[in-house]
């Protein structure tokens, strides 16, 4: 095949637990992903000289100004394709062009997503059929996100978000995401929680039960009470304007708000679409944002379309 497309969701975490720096610096996790309804797009096309590029076309202009995805190696894409080729010995190249929807550097793990997009692209487009557990065991060693953007839907992520295993889980969920002008760096936001958290005792991190109670049953309104994330207080210390957000989205009735990840982007749960209207143009007239946008999850992981 000379070249594959694929379609890649953007993820939040439902609860977010984020236990004591391990040896290696990563922190343990304790999450719940939910892939939604926002999607970046991969086209992967093959040449036969062993070389990667990566082209980004982004869509959205409030971060075209603040944030550079890089178009070059270092993009995680790349780095994905790269991984391709090392693992099953391909001499084959490939273009990559991303079509990026995703918000970047927002804590919805747009970089991760491209990653995912481009393992499932290049195993394509250079046939290489390696198994869902092959591409899996690449994937973590490219991000913690990626295995969950692989699947999709609802999981539970363990050990530093790697270890994915889905959830039972009913029900559709409206979302709001309002954006912020300035993006935040995940390793910035870890580097303030291990500031805040020094000498403190922190616990190992658990999903909660009552999340995973909410999620079985489908209660929107019990999974806005118990949305949770750790990260908070780290990314509102660096981020002090991002109260004013959450708070307007709930003064707005919102059934939940926290923050996506690491932030900067904040997140609403809706009763339903006109609920989630209703949210949106309260959060559209707040400085604090710089884009509102309606989504709903949970969506399958990255898939072929073309
Ligand atoms: P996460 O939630 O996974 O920690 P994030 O969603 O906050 O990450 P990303 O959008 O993945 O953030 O971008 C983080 C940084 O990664 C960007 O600042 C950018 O320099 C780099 N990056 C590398 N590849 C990509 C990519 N394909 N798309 C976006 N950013 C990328």
């Amino acid at each position: 095949m000379t070249s594959a497309t694929v379609r890649v969701p953007a993820k939040i975490n439902l609860c977010l637990g984020v236990g004591p720096v391990r040896p290696d610096g990563f922190h343990p996790l304790a999450t719940v992903y939910q892939a939604v309804d926002l999607h970046d797009e991969v086209r992967a096309t093959f040449r036969d000289d062993g070389q990667i590029t990566v082209s980004v076309h982004a869509q959205m202009d409030a971060y075209a100004e603040s944030v550079v995805v890089p178009e070059n190696d270092e993009n995680l894409a790349v780095r994905a394709a790269r991984a391709v080729q090392d693992f099953t010995g391909v001499t084959d190249g490939v273009d990559l062009a991303i079509r990026k929807v995703i918000p970047v550097a927002g804590g919805m793990a747009g970089g991760s997503a491209d990653a995912a997009a481009a393992l499932l692209a290049c195993n394509e487009v250079w046939g290489t059929r390696l198994s869902r557990a092959d591409l899996d065991q690449i994937a973590a060693t490219i991000g913690s996100d990626v295995p969950f953007l692989l699947h999709g839907g609802t999981a539970v992520g363990g050990g530093r978000g790697e270890m994915v295993s889905p959830v039972l889980a009913r029900g559709g969920y409206h979302w709001v995401f309002a954006t912020a002008v300035h993006g935040l760096s995940t390793a910035s936001v870890f580097a303030e929680f291990d500031r805040l958290t020094e000498g403190q005792q922190v616990r190992d991190p658990e999903v909660p039960d009552a999340l995973m109670a909410a999620l079985r049953a489908g209660d929107a309104d019990a999974l806005g009470d118990h949305l949770s994330n750790d990260l908070t207080e780290a990314a509102l210390s660096l981020r002090p304007e991002l109260t004013d957000t959450l708070e307007i989205g709930l003064e707005a009735g919102a059934l939940g708000a926290i923050l996506s990840g690491s932030g900067p982007t904040a997140m609403f749960l809706a009763e339903d679409e006109q609920h989630s209207l209703d949210i949106s143009i309260a959060l559209s007239s707040a400085a604090s944002c710089a884009d509102v946008i309606q989504s709903r999850g949970p969506v399958p992981g990255a898939r072929l379309v073309g």
